[in-house]
């Protein structure tokens, strides 16, 4: 099944390998913590009871400090998330794109509007505590200032966008309702970019946002080749990241409509170039995996059909271009294997570090628990060998006493026969 079930998606989505990942991991980090806190009592309490087993305030300190580690590691578990990154030329349609992705118009695109800065997408549970009226939680986060401001719509958004004066490489986040959109509820943040070839500090760019990238996206346009300027950045993003995961998405691919006998040709020449760039150039996928890395959409039809089947509206013939269910289902089968990849990425490499602490926490803790075991053990040799060495004593003056009772006790009997034969001898004198 290409399709997903609605702007909610569907159960099986290969999203909540991620999720569930991530809820797993987090009971994990729970357990470890009410171990921790056990073992902290133990201590306690064996530090109240036997005066002779001395626990050092360093331990105490040491438990205290593990806890507050694991603490720290539950809390960035809690906010680790997937996140895909979208670069391409201005007007490419990468704003597009995403907002096909989010079943909504939640970015604003077209003419008049580019993107002259990052922005992000995220999703988030709570309505605007700090905000008057109800707005179901949407709201904006500008550069690197903390204060959230409301949004209620996307016009409006483009407002607030227009009106902020920010670098090319500072950041926008917009934050949207998650029970609106299921990528966001499953925990995925897009990011928009300005385009590839308004900047020249693309160095920057990666360091800043797209370490942490679990898939990137470029948009290209169908109706022209890759740009030198397309292909440098990812050679950049190439030496910077091992193995990036890269798609490529021939978009606006509802022009070839207009010119059916060259379609075929056209999609073969693109998708040969893209494979060639992947599997050849950068050498992250085989030539085999790249064909499933290069896809031929059109996200603006793919937002008008989606935004339409939400309106409980039938698409309307008369504004897609022949052959549009085809490019719909090409860009649902493009989410399909984007879900998959970035959920096995993201799974894969966000943990891994966090287990790793954790498992150094742990080995602390046990060397420290081994240190208390032995001491203990030690204290028990100390007493044994001590009721040893008292009841050889206790053996010893037993036997002492025995041997001096059995000659006094002989003593008496020859004193009390000499007494008797001196008694004896007096008679008969
Ligand atoms: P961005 O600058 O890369 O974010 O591009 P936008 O998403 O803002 O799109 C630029 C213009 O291209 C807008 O007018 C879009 O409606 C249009 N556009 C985007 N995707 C498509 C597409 O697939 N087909 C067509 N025909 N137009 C598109």
């Amino acid at each position: 099944k290409m399709e997903r079930a609605g702007p909610m998606g569907d159960m099986a989505s290969p999203l909540k390998h991620f999720t569930n990942a991530k809820k797993k991991i987090n009971n994990i980090f729970s357990d470890i913590a009410s171990y921790i806190e056990e073992f902290g009592e133990f201590i306690d309490d064996v530090g109240n009871s036997d005066e002779n087993l001395i626990i050092d305030e360093e331990l105490e300190d040491e438990i205290l400090a593990a806890l507050n580690q694991v603490g720290g590691i539950k809390d960035m578990i809690s906010r680790n998330h997937m996140k895909v990154v979208f670069f391409g030329r201005t007007s490419n349609g990468k704003s597009s794109v995403i907002n096909a992705m989010l079943w909504d118009k939640i970015l604003p695109s077209g003419i008049g509007h580019t993107t002259n800065c990052f922005l992000s997408v995220a999703g988030s549970d709570e309505e605007n505590p700090g905000s008057e009226q109800a707005d179901d939680g949407a709201y904006l986060l500008c550069g690197q200032s903390n204060e959230r401001r409301s949004i209620k719509s996307v016009s409006q958004l483009g407002h607030a966008l227009s009106q902020e004066s920010l670098s090319y490489d500072s950041l926008i986040q917009v934050f949207w309702p998650k029970k609106k959109c299921a990528l966001l509820k499953d925990e995925v943040v897009l990011l928009d970019s300005p385009g590839i070839d308004v900047s020249n500090d693309l160095d920057q760019w990666i360091d800043n946002y797209c370490l942490d990238a679990d898939v990137f996206i470029l948009v290209a346009n169908a109706e022209s080749t890759l740009m030198l300027a397309e292909k440098n950045f990812f050679h950049k993003v190439n030496e910077k990241l091992s193995k990036p995961n890269i798609f490529i998405l021939n978009n606006r691919w509802d022009a070839s409509a207009s010119e059916p006998e060259t379609m075929e040709e056209v999609r073969q020449q693109h998708l040969e170039r893209g494979i060639a760039f992947l599997a050849d150039e950068l050498k992250v996928v085989s030539k085999q995996q790249a064909k499933d890395r290069v896809f031929f959409v059109s996200a603006k039809e793919t937002l008008q059909s989606r935004i339409n089947k939400l309106q409980g509206k039938a698409d309307s013939t008369s504004n897609m271009a022949d052959g549009y269910k085809a490019r719909l289902m090409e860009f649902a089968h493009f989410e399909r294997e984007f879900e998959e990849c970035i959920s096995r990425s993201a799974t894969r490499t966000k943990f891994e570090y966090h287990a790793q602490r954790a498992s150094k926490i742990i080995d602390t803790l046990y060397s420290r628990a081994e240190w208390l075991h032995n001491r203990a053990t030690d204290l028990l040799k100390d007493c044994v060998e001590r009721q040893m060495f008292l009841q050889q004593r206790v053996e010893y003056i037993d036997k002492q006493l025995s041997i001096i009772t059995a000659d006094a006790k002989q003593n008496i009997t020859l004193l009390s026969n000499e007494a008797e034969r001196q008694v004896r001898t007096a008679m008969t004198d």
